[in-house]
């Protein structure tokens, strides 16, 4: 679905990413992981067409995402970013109901009624006691589950994530990223994830590209990027890489220096 070739970008003369190459397959879950700086997020942001890169291609469907109109771009994908919810002011559903803004003529019509999309949505996130409720007056995992709400109610064919569980506790982090693969299953959507742990990474991506200071390291299956050598080339420390007792994929245990 996606194909990315010889890509770059700099910011004032310094390269922040650079002969990146990967493609994504439809109804794929992809995830990107990398440390900080490394370049995700601007990555991502290529993706989805906020911002432009200097050479090299993204193509999405066999069409170069320079030739997208903002609203069939609009229509193609959704983004969950870490502050993508809009200012204070308004409520739950308000936010959903503007997710559809692609979908409306200039009267804010619908071709078709999106309230019962919305209500399947906000039954599913758990958000039905919060409906009501302004932006503000929510906590940080509950407004995790608007914002992916808020790209949900698109009903993207690719759905991009940037970092979906900072900040979450555990119960958060699974509840939020189980919603995703199973959404991601009925609907055949792909999925683009950037994801800070590993361990999510390999839980729930079909292959995952590991970024190092800009450049591509590895693209592969979880038991090809969850390796102990490869993990300290990138990240300067060398964790304990174990079958996870259930699921049968690889798990990290970080390795403390100055224990006991
Ligand atoms: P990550 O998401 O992996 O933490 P980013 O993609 O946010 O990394 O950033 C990659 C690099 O690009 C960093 O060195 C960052 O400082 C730099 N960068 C990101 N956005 C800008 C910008 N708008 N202007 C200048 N430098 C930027
Ligand atoms: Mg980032």
């Amino acid at each position: 679905m996606i194909q990315v070739t010889g890509l770059e970008k700099s910011y004032h003369q310094t390269s922040v990413l650079a002969d990146i190459h990967f493609a994504v397959n439809k109804g794929e879950f992809f995830g990107i992981i990398g440390p900080n700086g490394s370049g995700k997020s601007t990555l991502l942001k290529m993706i989805s067409g906020v911002i432009s890169y200097d050479a090299g291609e993204i193509v999405i469907n066999e069409k170069p995402l320079r030739k997208y109109t903002r609203k069939e771009l609009a229509k193609l994908l959704a983004v969950l970013e870490q502050e993508g919810l809009p200012p204070v002011g308004f409520r739950v559903r308000e936010v959903l109901e503007m997710g559809r803004f692609p979908f409306q003529n200039w009267l804010g019509e619908e071709a078709e009624d999106a309230s019962s999309l919305i209500n399947d949505i906000i039954e599913m996130l758990g958000l039905q006691q919060l409906e009501d409720r302004g932006l503000d007056e929510l906590s940080g995992g509950e407004k995790q589950r608007v914002a992916l709400g808020k790209a949900l109610v698109q009903k993207p064919k690719l759905l991009l994530l940037d970092e979906p569980t900072t900040y979450l506790d555990i119960g958060y982090q699974i509840q939020l990223m189980d919603i995703v693969k199973s959404w991601q299953k009925t609907n055949g959507v792909t999925v683009v994830a950037v994801l800070h742990d590993l361990n999510l990474a390999s839980l729930y991506c079909d292959r995952i590209l590991m970024l190092h200071k800009g450049k591509q390291v590895q693209v592969g299956g979880p038991r090809e990027i969850m390796q102990s050598s490869l993990i300290e080339d990138v990240y300067g420390t060398r964790p304990i890489v174990m079958e996870h007792p259930v699921h049968q994929l690889p798990q990290i245990f970080l390795k403390s220096e100055s224990w006991r």
